[in-house]
């Protein structure tokens, strides 16, 4: 386990209305109920004030925490600094919906201490975002990017999504192109994947969805642009401009500690994984209990923790180093995966320079076979 300053990870389960493609744990509430779940949530961080725990990144993700009001965003932040020891210069990262933010909103964010914003917009087609259940159309995304602009947010991420129902490769072209034209600091761009209980799931049959040819081309046309245009793909799904990586989320792909807060959120912490639960009552009934929050316990054993080093660091593109590997773990990544890598980079599927092990172009199309080969029987 890397011990290091933390991650802090704070869940808003409440949306505008629930997108087509949605699993997340997320639902519609009144503006009471998000009044409520604020306050349970100020009583979960303050909780944890006398672990002294230091932390360089927050990151409030859902859900649409930017549908909070601009008062429980700002006593969240202060219940925050009281309940932990946050770096000055900490990544505090907010997912916004862009109908759900205006002007006022955003400099109240940034007065109350975020600075950095992470935009779901999908798509820069209204058609597409009306096929994906998503209530802002383009040029509603336009207006709140440039008011986070204007109230001075210098690190603003967007999240795209290819493979959507009736996209083609140049409807996605239009969008990446849109996308770079507005110089965003960060993109993540992710496939459509369809999750059981969504309304896209029951609706399979009737989606006109780009065939798996069309789609290779789409993420292939995604690398080509964006860093065409200066972004660095550092995650296998993830683009930043130099210095601009998301810090929160190289902590999941590092294995590093973080603290998940509020409803269903998980951690990982003193090498035990967690969740809080799922059911919004049973939290709110627990919420200033941390024993009582914490479900379904599991210590990660040194095997666990050796394939996690190795799976999910390899979804960085700088990949995996042999040494850290040895510190970590008392033991050569050869001697515990006898002829893996060697097997993957004769196939041109991992490359290695000096400690790193990484994926290549060729590997990272076929990820998932490689990372399931880091699975040890127990
Ligand atoms: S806004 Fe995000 S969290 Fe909410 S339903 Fe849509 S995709 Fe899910």
């Amino acid at each position: 386990m890397i011990k290091s300053k933390k991650g802090l990870y704070l869940h808003i389960p409440f949306c505008v209305k629930k997108c087509n493609y949605c699993d997340f744990l997320s639902a519609p509430a009144a503006e009471e109920d998000r009044k409520a779940y604020a306050a349970c949530l100020k009583k979960e961080i303050l909780a944890y004030r006398s672990a002294e725990y230091e932390a360089d990144t927050v990151f409030f993700g859902g859900g649409t925490p930017s549908l909070l009001s601009a008062n429980s965003i700002k006593e969240l932040m202060q219940t925050l600094h009281t309940a932990f020891i946050i770096e000055e210069t900490a990544e505090i990262t907010m997912e916004c919906n862009p109908e759900t933010v205006d002007k006022e909103k955003l400099c109240a964010m940034r007065k109350a201490g975020i600075n950095r914003i992470s935009f779901g917009l999908q798509s820069a087609v209204d058609r597409e975002l009306a096929l994906l259940g998503r209530i802002h159309n383009y040029e509603r995304f336009l207006r709140a990017y440039y008011d986070a602009r204007e109230a001075g947010f210098e690190n603003i991420s967007i999240d795209l999504m290819s493979a959507i129902p009736e996209q083609t490769e140049s409807s996605w072209e239009e969008t990446l192109k849109k996308v770079i034209d507005l110089k965003p600091e960060h993109i993540s761009a992710y496939s459509l994947i369809i999750e059981e209980g969504t309304v896209f799931y029951d609706r399979q049959k009737e989606l006109m969805l780009p065939d798996e040819d069309t789609e290779r081309q789409m993420y292939h046309r995604t690398k080509e642009l964006l860093q065409n245009a200066g972004y660095a793909r550092y995650e296998i799904s993830n683009y930043a401009r130099p210095g601009f990586e998301s810090r929160h989320n190289l902590k999941y792909w590092s294995g590093a500690e973080y603290i998940g807060m509020g409803q269903g959120a998980s951690s990982l912490l003193g090498g035990i994984r967690f969740h809080n639960p799922y059911d919004g009552r049973r939290y709110r009934e627990s919420c200033e209990n941390l024993t009582a929050l914490r479900c379904e316990e599991e210590r990660l054993t040194k095997t666990a923790q050796m394939e996690e080093f190795c799976f999910l660091g390899l979804r960085r593109m700088k990949g995996i180093s042999e040494e850290e590997f040895r510190e970590l773990f008392g033991r050569k990544l050869a001697e515990v995966y006898p002829g893996v890598v060697e097997g993957f980079v004769e196939q041109g599927l991992l490359a290695k320079q000096g400690e790193w092990i990484f994926l290549t172009e060729k590997g990272t199309d076929v990820s998932n076979r490689i990372f399931a080969e880091f699975l040890l029987d127990e």
